[in-house]
């Protein structure tokens, strides 16, 4: 950058100390950060027919006064003046509050420009603003900051005027002229003018194109060179499996693969045998086959000498998983062994000896696998599921627990693209976008509360056809007593209502494992028929003999999980039913309940879940991982997004963007971060 643009703020005339103290509140230090310091939003100050203006809006209009201006004061120094305004076609009422100074200048057939919001049964501006004569064209189209202090937004504008009439020829293009060519991009010194100096909303449309495409190339830079480094870094291990060994699992298999799990097998295998590491994320939907795909890979890894982990997020779900690895695998002599906390003294040892000294080729657990005490002998391949759940760091420790491991990442919620490659823009990503053939789609109805005693008489329905239910209810943090409660009470009440027709089981966090344990197996052998539940029986829980689920205070859920709760019935050959309980206040959660009514698609709920919550939501507070844009946004800008990946693909693999002068400055900024070292971003 031009050392100017380094300068602070006070070398610009008009600019003391006070003032760039406040600036320095704002984060703006430099000269350079006042330009790049953009407005967040622009009114429009452009004259409208009234008669498209909406109750309530801001309107700026120009006409005639029409009536003497006819002032009156109430309260103490509180005061309302009011005109008849000739607007175009319309006469209409103008009132000002606390502005009795302005009667002087409402003077009886001159024209003035008001702005003010809009009453449209009244027929009345309530003026904000008041200026004599015709709407002044600098007006039209008005910038707006966030401020501190004491600088106005007026202040900001002419600080920022300053800043271009002193330094403006200081201003450098920073990207590839190449590329703004191709997108017909503004360069840098017309958009930060533009940006600031806007005459309307195309033009800032226009400028505002360059500044996120400039972010989210620099981003994907980031992860771009931050894939292309660790592979250079990390040479991973190349996995010698026996190929006619795997091939002969896949044909013993109870069903044939569907073509989006072998393809991803294939990718998998690809991975495995190469050396460098593998970095991989696998999104399938719900019932998709994600375990099958798993278990291939791990018998593959197992073949060539290596040892292998399954990490799952809830001992349920650990211990489901280890049953059907063990159901799938034992015939082939793999051993597989589940390691959780419920897994205490002697047995422990001896799992933890076994596993050191390489007898165990399989170990499937909860964070337990994470912990100091255990070590495997050759890990190989490590797959973790549902891996949002799990913090970054605990992924790392899990991957650091073999020299090297190849690391799979599967999550049953379906990630939006545009996510997925910001947030894992340094993996590679594997979908499977196909359910087995024969599912039938689950059939999914949004009731009100009332309409309770309805849903229980559907849901007895399908218990006499020898069926099963599941009823959820809201569960947001498992410590949360109130929640609990409310499992209990919808426990109780149901209890009552089914009588000693059918069995209702109880299942919360609560529980102990042992008790959870119990409660499980109770259902999948059909002891009990009605399972009342909060959110653990979430993932992965298989009993496909239940065909209906019904979901309490459903608008409490996002879109994703709900979905994901819905995974549970359906799994088996007859037609499943998911009823939603839900009295949602707002349009965006009536929303939600229909687009859950109308659509089985998990890829499509996630896509409309980023939509309606945004990113910052999408993957719940705890850990987001999302990155700050300054201009861009993800959801909004996404083909953005994908040109720019693809660009920044491209140039990190070409020659030139490492040799010529043109990608200084992008090669500066990837240096800033440490990606060049080789350094983690995370
Ligand atoms: P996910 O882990 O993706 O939710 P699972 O691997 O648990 O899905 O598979 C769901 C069910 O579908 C399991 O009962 C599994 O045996 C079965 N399944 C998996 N792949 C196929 C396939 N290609 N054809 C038929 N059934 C399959
Ligand atoms: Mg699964």
């Amino acid at each position: 950058m031009n050392p100017n643009l380094n300068q602070s703020v006070m070398a610009l005339k008009g600019i003391g100390e006070e003032t760039a103290q406040n600036l320095a509140e704002m984060k703006i230090f430099s000269i350079n950060d006042l330009l790049e310091y953009f407005p967040y939003r622009y009114d429009d100050y452009s004259l409208r027919d009234l008669a498209e203006v909406q109750h309530d809006e801001k309107v700026t209009v120009e006409g005639k006064v029409h009536s003497e201006p006819s002032l009156s004061f109430y309260g103490r120094k509180k005061s309302k003046l009011m005109i008849r305004l000739f607007v175009g076609r319309y006469l209409i009422k103008v009132v000002f509050f606390n502005q009795p100074y302005l009667k002087n200048k409402l003077i009886v057939n001159e024209t003035i420009t008001v702005t003010g919001k809009w009453d449209a049964h009244r027929q009345t501006i309530t003026a904000s603003e008041m200026q004599s004569g015709p709407n002044g064209k600098i007006k039209d189209f008005e910038p707006v900051y966030s401020l501190r202090g004491k600088i106005t937004n007026k202040g900001m504008r002419k600080f920022i005027y300053l800043a271009f009439q002193q330094y403006g020829q200081s201003i450098e293009e920073n990207m590839p002229i190449s590329l703004l060519q191709t997108y017909k991009l503004l360069n840098r010194k017309d958009a930060l003018q533009v940006m600031h100096f806007p005459k309307n909303a195309e033009d800032v449309k226009h400028a505002r194109r360059r500044f996120v495409y400039e972010e989210f190339l620099l981003f994907q830079l980031k992860m771009q060179a931050l894939r292309k480094f660790e592979r250079e870094h990390n040479p991973g291990i190349s996995q010698d499996y026996n190929l006619s060994k795997v091939k002969e699992f896949i044909k013993c298999l109870p069903f044939p693969l569907t073509t989006a799990q072998k393809r991803v097998v294939n990718e998998i295998m690809t991975d495995l045998k190469a050396s460098t590491r593998m970095n991989r994320l696998l999104q399938g939907d719900v019932g998709s086959g994600k375990t099958v795909v798993a278990a291939i890979g791990l018998y593959a890894s197992v073949t060539a000498g290596f040892q292998g982990a399954l990490m799952v997020p809830t001992e349920i779900l650990a211990e489901q998983h280890a049953q059907s690895l063990n159901d799938l695998l034992a015939p082939f002599q793999v051993r597989c062994e589940l390691l959780t906390s419920a897994v205490k003294g002697k047995r422990r040892r001896e799992i933890l000896a076994d596993l050191s000294n390489g007898e165990i080729d399989i170990l499937i657990g909860t964070h337990a696998l994470i912990q100091d005490e255990v070590s495997f002998q050759k890990l190989g391949f490590v797959i973790t599921d549902e891996q949002h759940r799990f913090g970054v760091e605990q992924r790392r420790v899990l991957r650091e627990k073999g020299e090297n491991p190849d690391v799979l990442f599967m999550t049953a919620t379906p990630i939006p693209r545009t996510l997925a490659i910001t947030v894992f823009g340094e993996m590679d990503v594997s979908i499977i976008d196909e359910m087995p053939a024969g599912r039938k789609s689950i059939e999914t109805y949004w009731a009100k509360p009332e309409m309770l005693d309805r849903v229980l008489s559907f849901v007895e329905k399908e218990l006499a056809k020898s069926h099963q239910a599941y009823v959820i209810c809201p569960l947001i943090e498992e410590s949360d007593k109130l929640d609990v409660q409310n499992a209990i009470d919808v426990h109780t009440t149901l209890s009552h209502y089914f009588q000693n027709r059918f069995k209702v089981g109880l299942m919360h966090g609560r529980l102990s494992s042992d008790e959870k344990d119990a409660v499980m197996k109770a259902f999948s052998v059909n002891d009990i028929q009605v399972l009342v539940s909060t959110t653990v029986v979430e993932v992965g829980v298989n009993v496909p003999n239940a065909t209906i689920m019904v979901i309490y205070d459903a608008e409490r859920f996002g879109l994703s999980q709900l979905h994901q709760l819905r995974g549970r019935v359906g799994r088996g050959s007859d037609q499943s039913y998911c009823i939603l309980l839900a009295a949602p206040k707002s349009e965006v959660g009536q929303e939600r309940m229909r687009i859950m009514t109308e659509t089985n698609d998990g890829f499509v709920l996630s896509e409309k879940d980023l939509e309606l919550r945004g990113p910052g939501d999408f993957f719940g507070k705890k850990q987001s991982g999302i990155p700050e844009f300054r201009v861009a946004d993800m959801v909004h800008d996404y083909r953005t997004l994908e040109v720019a990946r693809n660009d920044a693909a491209r140039l990190i693999q070409s020659k030139a963007f490492w040799t010529s002068p043109e990608y200084e400055y992008l090669k500066r900024q990837l240096e800033e971060t440490g990606v060049l070292e080789g350094e983690k971003l995370d």
